[in-house]
């Protein structure tokens, strides 16, 4: 009998496989010495996510929920509350109050960040996120926000003079301007950010005078 094509296809099968073990026996043996050197992910790996802020200091969660919505993991929860001028956390009427990611849940998919209409949310390259308890992979809004880069002024505080929460968005503010570091300066004098924020309003003002252009 005149073996067919597809019959020695199959003998051949295992073989084929093998194939693949055999070339990689000669190659060189690489053993990444982690957690002693870290080899970085790659620049679009999903890790750790991050609440960012405007370079104002105004946080970019609205609170509007649709990471919430997108996950499939139900992994996240979020409160939002109204922006008062007292309590002006984010541009226009809402911030997000509450903000917990759980980890112990999240496929790190992206969807959440897919989702977010101001870009609040993006993924970091963090990948170390384990932990002894279950209560501690529940990271909440404090432990998820960017940190406040130096010339940021921090929340609350009103936003930048005039301007509306679509200037916002479109990246039209650059950074703190006076009247709002005499805001925070009038009623909170302690708080550690208003000397950098002074300096960046000043830098920002002179920039935009057009006597200095
Ligand atoms: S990455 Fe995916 S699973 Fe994790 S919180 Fe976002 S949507 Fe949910
Ligand atoms: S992170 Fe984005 S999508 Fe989620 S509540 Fe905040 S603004 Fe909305």
């Amino acid at each position: 009998m005149i073996p067919t094509r597809s019959g020695i296809r199959e003998v051949l099968a295992p073989v084929g496989g093998f194939g693949v073990t055999f070339s990689n026996m000669f190659r060189p043996v690489i053993t990444e010495q982690y957690p002693y050197e870290k080899v970085p992910p790659q620049p679009r790996y999903h890790g750790r996510h991050q609440l960012n802020r405007y370079p104002d200091g105004l946080e970019k969660c609205i609170g509007c929920e649709l990471c919430a919505w997108a996950c499939p993991a139900d992994a996240i929860y979020v409160e939002g509350a109204d922006n008062s001028p007292g309590v002006q956390m984010s541009p226009g009427e809402r911030y997000g109050r509450v903000y917990q990611i759980n980890y112990l849940r999240c496929i790190f998919c992206g969807l959440c960040i897919e989702a977010c209409p101001t870009r609040a949310l993006t993924m970091t390259n963090e990948f170390e996120l384990a932990g002894p308890t279950r209560e501690g992979l529940i990271f909440e809004k404090k432990d998820l926000l960017a940190p406040m880069l130096d010339g940021m002024l921090a929340a609350p505080h009103p936003m930048a003079p005039g301007a509306t929460d679509t200037e916002y968005y479109r990246g039209e503010i650059t950074g703190p301007a006076p009247a709002q570091v005499e805001w925070v300066a009038e009623h909170r004098p302690d708080d550690p950010t208003l000397p950098g924020a002074e300096r960046a309003a000043e830098r920002l003002a002179h920039a935009h005078n057009p006597e200095n252009r």
